[in-house]
């Protein structure tokens, strides 16, 4: 099982970065170590920085390679809310020195994810709501139509240097609104209104 991951898809969070808005999918991975089991994530030490970004997750129901736009819905079959833990101090570190971001982004339990709908009980799969609250209050809103690359255009993207697989996962980006966490702090994700997670910082 592969975990996809795009950065920089809504435009508000690559400016609240000081990103550049990229011309194709930035995509990095994650390994499925990376799952978060349970709703306590416990705040590793080799970071002061560990940032939320919470993000629509899609999950692969069939092999393909090479799917063109067109046809790409139908390799996805569910989503859900998830969230991208990202150790921002060391990706910024990893970033200046022109590194790769795997210690910042695919470190254990930085994948959260939670039960998945089925993209056939949703009304309109294109513009799919979402939200975050952090303590009880809202932190992050998102719509997918506000995806710089749509599920498809991803989906086409990936196809075309990896093998999707039955089972894989798609973070497909967050949008602006990212923080830091500290033990103590409870993280809520929505899709559509419905609570999906509930996650405790230890
Ligand atoms: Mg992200």
């Amino acid at each position: 099982m592969k975990i996809f991951c795009v950065g920089r898809n809504y435009s508000e969070h690559a400016k609240e970065l000081n990103n550049p808005l990229p011309d194709a999918p930035v995509v990095f991975m994650k390994p499925p170590t990376a799952l978060l089991k349970g709703n306590d994530f416990y705040h590793p030490d080799f970071s002061s920085d560990i940032h939320y970004e919470c993000e629509l997750v899609y999950r692969v129901c069939k092999n393909g390679k090479h799917i063109s736009e067109e046809f790409a819905m139908k390799y996805v079959d569910a989503v859900t809310v998830g969230i991208d833990f990202t150790a921002r101090d060391i990706q910024s570190e990893q970033k200046k020195k022109g590194l790769p971001w795997e210690i910042a982004k695919a470190f254990d339990n930085s994948a959260v994810i939670s039960e998945f709908t089925s993209l056939e009980n949703l009304q309109n799969t294109n513009t799919i709501l979402f939200e975050l609250k952090y303590n009880g209050a809202t932190a992050q809103k998102g719509n997918s139509s506000e995806m710089l690359f749509s599920i498809s255009k991803i989906i086409s993207y990936l196809s075309a240097y990896f093998t999707l697989q039955q089972g894989d996962l798609i973070f497909t980006g967050t949008p602006a609104g990212v923080g830091s966490i500290k033990p103590g702090d409870r993280l809520e994700g929505f899709l559509e209104g419905e609570k999906k997670f509930d996650v405790t910082i230890k």
